[in-house]
């Protein structure tokens, strides 16, 4: 009986971690409100990055629902070890791309090959893996914050947790929490600022360490001068490891410096290049550019005279 009993509790122990981690990607799932439909092939092969992360868009066109159509003959790169920003005006799918190259959804024409391989002939657990993403609102799981932040990398130590969370602005505010890193968050532990989910997600990433990154408006919950920061950091990572990386984001002053930004309109490219170019062009991004320093101009002003100045 003792000897058939040992086996058995470890089984229930491994059953009761292999459970948790399955309705931990349900959670994940379900708040990040995706279509887990999406079926891979029986002869799915592994995604191989043989040129470092080249992404092409060719001819994609894509809708939720029948009656509207979101992306028609998107064409667009996203060069291997590049950084790359995606704009455009609110709703004209921006954060749609990064689902669709997550597989959330698939495209209806046209494809999306990384490195060569259309991301419907690979396997989702290599195409997942490679990919990490922070998106607009980060799920955190009712949990300590060092469970947060290790699900990039179960397999971190405590250390490896510690100096993803410095290199993501995050550490400070960990240490100064009553339980620090075994403080519980979420629903049901102690609830945070949005900016600083941004902050634990970008530690997350961190520690995952993927060949190809993408921030969907990831910084937006912060002020100014910790975005700028964090920003700073991320960018030496990225330039360190010449990751791929795609930024979805609003506030131009936050991509200005990437290699190239695709600006969309109506579900198509409407231009793009460096920040130079498109200013030089004229276009949609020099007004949108112009008018974002015009208001930030103000707001400085504003601040200033506020504080006596
Ligand atoms: P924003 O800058 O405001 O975040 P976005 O450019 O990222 O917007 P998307 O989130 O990609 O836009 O959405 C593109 C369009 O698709 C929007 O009009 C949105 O309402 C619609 N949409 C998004 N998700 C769904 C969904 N699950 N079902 C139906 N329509 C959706």
């Amino acid at each position: 009986v003792f000897q058939l009993s040992v086996p058995l509790n470890f089984l229930g122990s491994v059953y009761r971690e292999l459970r948790q981690s399955l309705l931990d990607m349900e959670t994940l799932f379900n708040l990040q409100k995706v279509n887990v439909a999406v079926k891979e092939k029986p002869d799915a092969k592994q995604l191989v990055l043989s040129q470092g992360g080249n992404i092409k868009f060719e001819n994609v066109a894509f809708s939720y629902r029948e009656d509207r159509s979101i992306l028609h003959n998107l064409n667009m790169t996203i060069p291997a070890g590049k950084k790359v920003a995606i704009v455009g005006p609110s709703g004209c799918g921006k954060s749609t791309i990064l689902r669709l190259l997550f597989r959330f959804y698939d495209v209806q024409g046209g494809r999306i090959t990384i490195d060569g391989q259309d991301i419907r002939d690979v396997t989702l657990e290599s195409l997942r893996k490679s990919i990490g993403v922070v998106p607009q609102d980060t799920p955190l799981f009712n949990d300590t914050i060092e469970h947060n932040i290790r699900y990039g990398n179960i397999n971190a130590s405590h250390e490896e947790v510690v100096t993803a969370a410095k290199r993501a602005q995050v550490h400070d505010i960990v240490e100064k929490l009553p339980e620090g890193y075994s403080t519980q968050v979420g629903e049901r532990g102690m609830m945070i600022s949005g900016g600083e989910k941004q902050r634990l997600a970008v530690s997350r990433l961190i520690l995952k360490d993927p060949p190809l990154l993408f921030f969907d408006e990831a910084t937006s919950a912060l002020d100014t001068h910790t975005e700028q920061i964090l920003l700073n950091n991320i960018n030496s990572i990225l330039t360190e490891k010449a990751r791929t990386s795609v930024f979805v984001a609003h506030r131009l002053r936050t991509i200005y410096d990437s290699d190239v930004i695709i600006v969309l309109k109506e579900g198509r490219v409407a231009e793009q290049g460096t920040h130079e170019q498109l200013i030089q062009n004229a276009g949609i991004y020099a007004d949108l550019w112009n008018a974002q320093e015009m208001l930030f101009t103000e707001q400085e002003e504003g601040e200033g005279q506020a504080q006596g100045r």
